[in-house]
């Protein structure tokens, strides 16, 4: 394919996407296909002579559609949304384009600064505290990463090198084998399963906590964790709160749990992966007040602020904490210009990145702030619509308070009867919902995901469910 006939396919590929997305609420939003249905549809080799382009678009309605889940339909109300924008879709395109491995400031200057300053941009949405921002004097700064999983164990690697240093330097001779096994981190039980993950990777112990009633993680229980611990000769070095978890979108208690951590010493760290996006609003920014204890805050801009997946923003007050983590300097990665500008790849895991902040800035520039503000204020009042339909059939219960846009609901009386309503609303296929469990209690979740879901379709999918809640 040469330049010219790029200019004519990305043009139908254009007109292909932009005729997909505008009338995809047509399509059934959950994928009609059992486990191995592709390998029945595709040659059992690659092509050894290239395949015409017309073959190859032949190709996607019948095996790529056919098996797709379809994210971006205003009938998706399962798990949370993924951002999805034409803005950001042309971002992304031109960061393919430039298709840079920004590990350093000198393998791509833009790609390092324009994250510098669109990091910057979005810490000041957020109103965090300065100490989170980019500052001539400072050590805090914002960096973009794949996932809210890959964060948390950036994060939890940064406190854990953090603490073997300190605990060297008291005792030069212990091993860090030795200092690991005595080190231990907390998260409660609503708390996402990438913490869980992040704490065998990261191979130190994690007690996963009891969260209350009403799924929040309290500190008189983070307090007596660390007490008993403490007096088993464990050091207490992490804690990772949630502010919106993924079952119902409960909040920690972070001005409980955040002097605690700042006494003890602890790294906080807050994951509000999916409700972060709305702290841009004036009226939500009080459920982040108490960040100010936190050494790292997280959220994925790829959820509910309309940039595609991969966008997952992390803060630090002391970016050095990561760097010692993480800083491994072969020859060939050093530059003459060191220090001026971050080094990106001592922030994280991997040394490629994307040029991920394009389509960060794509979106904040032709959204602006009030737009992104207005389409997160509107998903929320959806939701809140959506619970009063709820609320007045008796047959119902909300079972979880409706702050975002994710309402908790289930049909009064056994786990069994919700089971069965999940499983006819999924069968049926006009609309895909999924559960979730609390402290025992099945119950089924509904997010207003799209960004273009309308009234009307809150009113269909209660329909549907109504309707289907019959026959239970
Ligand atoms: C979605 C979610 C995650 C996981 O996000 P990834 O970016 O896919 O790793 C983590 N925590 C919370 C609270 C989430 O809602």
């Amino acid at each position: 394919m040469d330049a010219e006939e790029f200019r004519k396919r990305g043009k139908e590929m254009v007109d292909y996407i932009a005729d997909y997305l505008s009338s995809i609420d047509k399509r059934r939003p959950l994928a009609d296909v059992e486990p191995g249905y592709i390998k029945e549809l595709v040659r059992n080799e690659a092509p050894v002579e290239p395949d015409s382009w017309e073959d190859l678009m032949k190709d996607i309605e019948p095996i790529i559609m056919k098996g797709t889940t379809h994210w971006h339909s205003p009938h998706f109300h399962a798990y949370f949304p993924t951002g999805n924008s034409f803005p950001g879709i042309l971002g992304d395109m031109l960061s393919d384009a430039i298709g840079c491995i920004g590990f350093s400031w000198a393998s791509g200057p833009s790609c390092t600064e324009l994250e510098v300053v669109v990091m910057n941009w979005l810490g000041k949405m957020l109103s965090l505290p300065p100490e989170f921002l980019f500052s001539p004097n400072g050590h805090g700064g914002g960096v973009i990463q794949s996932t809210a999983s890959e964060v948390t164990l950036t994060c939890l690697l940064g406190a854990r090198t953090k603490f073997i240093r300190q605990i060297k330097g008291d005792n030069p001779n212990m091993e860090d084998g030795v200092i690991m096994s005595k080190l231990v981190c907390y998260c409660s039980d609503q708390a996402h399963s990438s913490v869980e993950k992040a704490g065998l990777v990261g191979a130190v112990k994690l007690r996963i906590l009891e969260s209350d009633a009403k799924g929040s993680f309290r500190g008189a229980t983070l307090e007596t964790a660390i007490k008993t611990d403490k007096a088993n000769g464990l050091v207490p070095f992490f804690v990772c709160a949630t502010l919106g978890t993924t079952g119902c979108c409960a909040f920690d208690n972070i001005k409980e749990l955040g002097p605690i951590c700042e006494r003890e010493g602890i790294w906080l760290h807050i994951d509000a992966a999916y409700a972060g996006s709305s702290f841009i609003c004036p009226e939500f920014r009080p459920l982040l007040d108490g960040v100010e204890f936190a050494m790292s805050f997280n959220f994925n801009p790829h959820k509910w602020l309309q940039v595609n997946f991969d966008c997952s923003a992390l803060w630090v007050k002391d970016s050095r904490l990561l760097a010692e983590a993480f800083v491994v300097d072969p020859l060939y990665l050093k530059h003459e210009n060191e220090g001026a500008m971050p080094d990106y790849r001592h922030w994280h895991i991997p040394l490629g990145r994307r040029f991920r902040s394009l389509k960060l800035w794509f979106v904040l520039r032709l959204f602006g702030q009030r737009k992104l503000q207005q389409s997160i204020v509107k998903d929320v009042n959806l939701a809140k619509e959506f619970e009063k339909l709820v609320r007045a059939d008796t047959r119902f219960e909300v079972t979880s308070e409706v702050k975002m846009a994710l309402v908790c609901f289930k049909l009064k009386g056994t786990n069994e009867k919700n089971e069965k309503l999940l499983k006819l609303i999924n069968d049926d296929g006009r609309i895909h919902i999924v559960p979730s469990t609390m402290k025992g209690t099945y119950y089924l979740r509904f997010a207003i995901c799209a960004s273009t879901t309308t009234i009307d379709h809150v009113i269909f999918a209660w329909n549907v469910i109504q309707e289907l809640a019959n026959k239970v």
